[in-house]
């Protein structure tokens, strides 16, 4: 029995290492298709001017954004959810134009940064001005992540990771619950 075990031991160890440095292997192969598949668009003019836009506060009880909202996009914005992966609707929207907050209504992101990273949520390397979001620490699951909230509203969008070959090293990884898109023509 003794001899059992050690024998099992190595095996399993083996194992282990073997579905780690697969997982790798994959991780590795689908960040180097998404860094081929970024198309940067920094010289685009976004139909709207950060400058002009005036990010004031908008203060609404839960209750009256319990009114206003889907019960879905309720739990995403104000419970900061996170909706699922691939089943949403703007992860792999390739339409040009603007993202606004789906609370407040603010103009948030835009094609123009928008990049498929292959995560199943509409990912951005930047807001279209830093001043229309801010970052906060989000220590839920036992993690530390980098939330990322609506600058006027306070409601979540969803969260920041670092990101290699984007202009920015970041993707804002978002819930298209969290967020209303205009086509540019509209
Ligand atoms: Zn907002």
């Amino acid at each position: 029995m003794k001899k059992l075990k050690l024998f099992l031991v190595p095996i399993a160890a083996v194992v282990l290492i073997a579905c780690g440095g697969q997982e790798k292997e994959k991780e590795q192969e689908n960040i180097m298709t998404q860094v081929e598949g970024v198309e940067v668009q920094t010289q685009a003019q976004d139909p709207i001017n950060a400058d002009t836009i005036d990010v004031g506060t908008v203060n609404k009880t839960e209750e009256e954004w319990r009114e206003i909202l889907s019960p879905e996009a309720y739990h995403i914005l104000r419970e900061a959810g996170t909706e699922r992966a691939f089943q949403n609707a703007y992860y792999d929207n390739e339409e040009e134009g603007i993202y606004y907050c789906g609370a407040c209504g603010l103009p948030l992101y835009s094609s123009n940064t928008k990049f498929h990273s292959g995560t199943g949520w509409p990912s951005f390397y930047a807001p279209i001005d830093p001043k229309l979001v801010k970052r906060k620490l989000d220590t839920r699951f036992d993690m530390e992540r980098t939330e990322v909230v609506c600058a006027q509203c306070g409601s979540h969008l969803g969260h920041i990771f670092p990101y290699e070959g984007v202009p920015t090293g970041e993707r804002h990884c978002l819930n298209s619950l969290a967020l209303d898109f205009k086509p540019k023509d509209l």
